[in-house]
């Protein structure tokens, strides 16, 4: 007799019999296997009998053991490669909303320099137009100055009688 799980070699330790009737016999490494996969279904539970009570299950115990270390393992193996997975999302997250940052930067600092290029503009527009001033008022200045100095001519000059 050998264990129902295909392809295994191993002498069966527990014959088993599912809710719905359907036995047979397993290695105790594939009782592991089956006792998890029941959990898993939640179809009722799957019980086990000892084929021969009389004999050691040492060995078995031994198997059980290495299944459960692998299991483990892998469970441990999971949980790294989740966080990973984790990590590698929030990292994606954060350089998603640097790159958003950046890009608002990149808009604002073109706003910014669209203003300044504005602000020299409007400042050259002023400097000509104070310089026009300037040209202005000098040509009034030439204008008013030989009239401010002139002399009052001289009208009524008291002249001494003759004696
Ligand atoms: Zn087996």
């Amino acid at each position: 007799m050998q264990c129902s799980s295909p392809d295994c070699p191993a002498a069966p330790v527990y014959s088993f019999l599912w809710p719905w009737g359907e036995a047979g016999a397993c290695c105790a490494a594939h009782q592991v296997h089956m006792r998890q996969k029941a959990d898993q279904l939640e179809r009722g539970s799957l019980h086990f009998t000892l084929l021969d009570p009389q004999k050691p299950v040492a060995l078995a115990r031994d198997e059980r053991t290495q299944l459960i270390a692998a299991r483990m393992s892998a469970e441990e193996e999971m949980r790294i490669v989740q966080a990973r997975a984790a990590e590698l999302h929030k990292e994606n997250s954060d350089l998603a909303a640097e790159c958003r940052r950046l890009r608002a930067r990149d808009v604002e600092t073109k706003a910014q320099l669209k203003d300044r290029e504005a602000d020299v503009a409007r400042a050259l527009k002023e400097r000509d137009e104070a310089l026009a001033n300037v040209g202005e008022a000098q040509a009034e200045v030439r204008r008013l100055t030989p009239l401010t100095f002139r002399r009052e001519p001289e009208t009524s000059r008291f002249t001494p009688p003759n004696r």
